[in-house]
């Protein structure tokens, strides 16, 4: 073992989250060490996952203010104008429609253009890595696998060892007064720091892949809940080479289901596909890959204690139906980095329980509403018996009727507190934002 190297903040995991924290922390003065099992290339430049991620407003001005969106490139950059949400086969009830004039329905005057961005995964993993690499104050320690965690009174440690074959580099030890797990949903750091989750295995698994078509998307994107299987059908920017229209598509099925689609022939595949969405894109083609992931939510009991915290999806795995898991780990960087400063402005130890407690209970208060809705949305739309089928219609219809849930909900996306809101104490407004 050699020296022990010391930081103010350990971070295990070279997520988009980690790899975010360790450059606000370092903006902010901090320094940073990243821990994490894969090499330095496979950050630098990330494989496509079939992920294309939703984000709010308030999630790229945090990528903005780290700097990592200015390195996005034009065609990774996709502008959501609208969101269409279908209860059961497309065009058999009429939709609930959002869009940015919906969250200035009571008097708001700046309407912002888009109700979201979408990026793809990988182009967030590799600009976050691509700000990092080059932040002073940040360590990044690649093919590195972690072997023991603790916290201890004084500070927290962590010891690794190289991944890659044929390093025989002595093992290390780190220390840092606060060490953050950002090692994904099923993070083994969380569980060596002895904090349980709450999982549920919805049994089912989410398809993700890219499609060409004919005719233009204008910007919508669908969620078109049917009765066995859920559609997603995100607007991309156009191919960039071929200039075809894009989209990003998202089945959920039950698990078998999913493996049987997942054999088909691409052809096959994209074939339900088109028939699902009721040839509203004209003809489809399957571009690459099509990607499986199984559906398990992940809550932690607690997000922090004596010189731990967690972040991403480490404290809150997503379904990812409402599109909220990095939104989620943005905000996470944003509060934590925000308790870190306030803490060394007072003096405090900032591994101190009492430092974490800010973050603590600020991420829980404004994760946990999300979180339950999100499951009970998925409860009910994939539940297809009479009651349930029924319930969804009238959730979709009073939701149609009431324009001011349908500010609330914009207002949440873009940022923008719609009028009513603001109508309230701001201490009431805060909370109803944050859940
Ligand atoms: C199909 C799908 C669609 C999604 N769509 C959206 C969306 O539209 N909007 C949205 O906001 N979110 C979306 N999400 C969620 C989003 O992808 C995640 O919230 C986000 O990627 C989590 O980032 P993270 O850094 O917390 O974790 P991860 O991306 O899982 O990264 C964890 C890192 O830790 C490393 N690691 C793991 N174990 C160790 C170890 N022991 N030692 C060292 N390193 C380790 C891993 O190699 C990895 O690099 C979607 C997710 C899925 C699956």
């Amino acid at each position: 073992m050699t020296t022990p190297h010391h930081s103010d903040v350990l971070i295990v995991g070279a997520g988009p989250a980690g790899l975010s924290l360790a450059i606000s922390l370092a903006q902010a003065g901090f320094t940073a060490t990243v821990v994490e099992q894969q090499s330095d290339s496979a950050l630098a430049q990330p494989a496509p996952d079939g992920r294309e991620i939703a984000l709010t407003h308030p999630s790229r001005a945090t990528l903005q203010r780290l700097g990592s969106w200015a390195h996005l490139a034009d065609h990774e950059v996709g502008q959501i104008a609208e969101a269409q949400v279908h209860d059961g086969p497309l065009g058999r009830h009429s939709a609930l429609q959002l869009n940015a004039a919906s969250g200035t329905h009571s008097g708001d005057t700046a309407a912002p253009g888009a109700l979201g961005f979408i990026v793809p995964n990988h182009a967030l993993r590799r600009t976050a890595h691509t700000v990092a690499a080059c932040t002073p104050g940040v360590r990044l320690l690649t093919s590195t696998q972690v072997t023991r965690v603790a916290t201890l009174p004084g500070h927290a440690e962590l010891d690794c060892v190289p991944t890659a074959p044929g390093d025989h580099t002595t093992p290390q030890r780190l220390t840092a007064p606060l060490l953050v797990a950002a090692d994904s949903r099923f993070s083994a750091t969380r569980r060596q720091l002895g904090l349980g989750a709450q999982m549920t295995d919805f049994g089912r698994t989410v398809i993700v892949c890219r499609m060409r078509h004919t005719l233009p998307h204008g910007g919508v994107a669908h969620e078109c809940f049917g009765y066995d299987r859920t559609l997603a059908v995100l607007p991309l920017p156009d191919d960039p080479q071929e200039g075809h229209a894009l989209c990003s598509v998202v089945v959920t099925a039950g698990a078998a289901d999913a493996a049987a689609l997942m054999a088909q022939s691409p052809e096959a595949f994209t074939a339900q596909v088109q028939a699902q969405f009721s040839d509203r894109l004209g003809p489809m083609a399957l571009v690459g890959e099509r990607y499986a992931y199984p559906l398990v939510a992940v809550y932690a009991q607690r997000f922090a204690g004596h010189r731990c915290a967690l972040l991403g999806d480490a404290a809150v795995g997503m379904h990812p139906v409402t599109a909220h898991g990095y939104n989620l780990g943005l905000a996470g960087v944003e509060r934590l980095t925000a308790a870190l400063v306030s803490a060394r402005q007072r003096g405090q130890d900032i591994g101190s329980a009492d430092a974490l407690a800010l973050y603590a209970q600020g991420h829980h208060r404004h994760a946990w509403p999300i979180y339950q809705g999100t499951n009970a949305i998925v409860r009910l739309y994939t539940d297809a018996r009479p009651v349930p089928r029924l319930l969804r219609q009238l959730v979709l219809q009073g939701a149609r009727r009431l324009p001011p849930l349908q500010a609330a909900i914009v207002g949440q996306l873009t940022g923008q507190t719609p009028a009513w809101m603001r109508m309230l104490a701001p201490g009431q407004a805060a909370g109803l934002r944050n859940g």
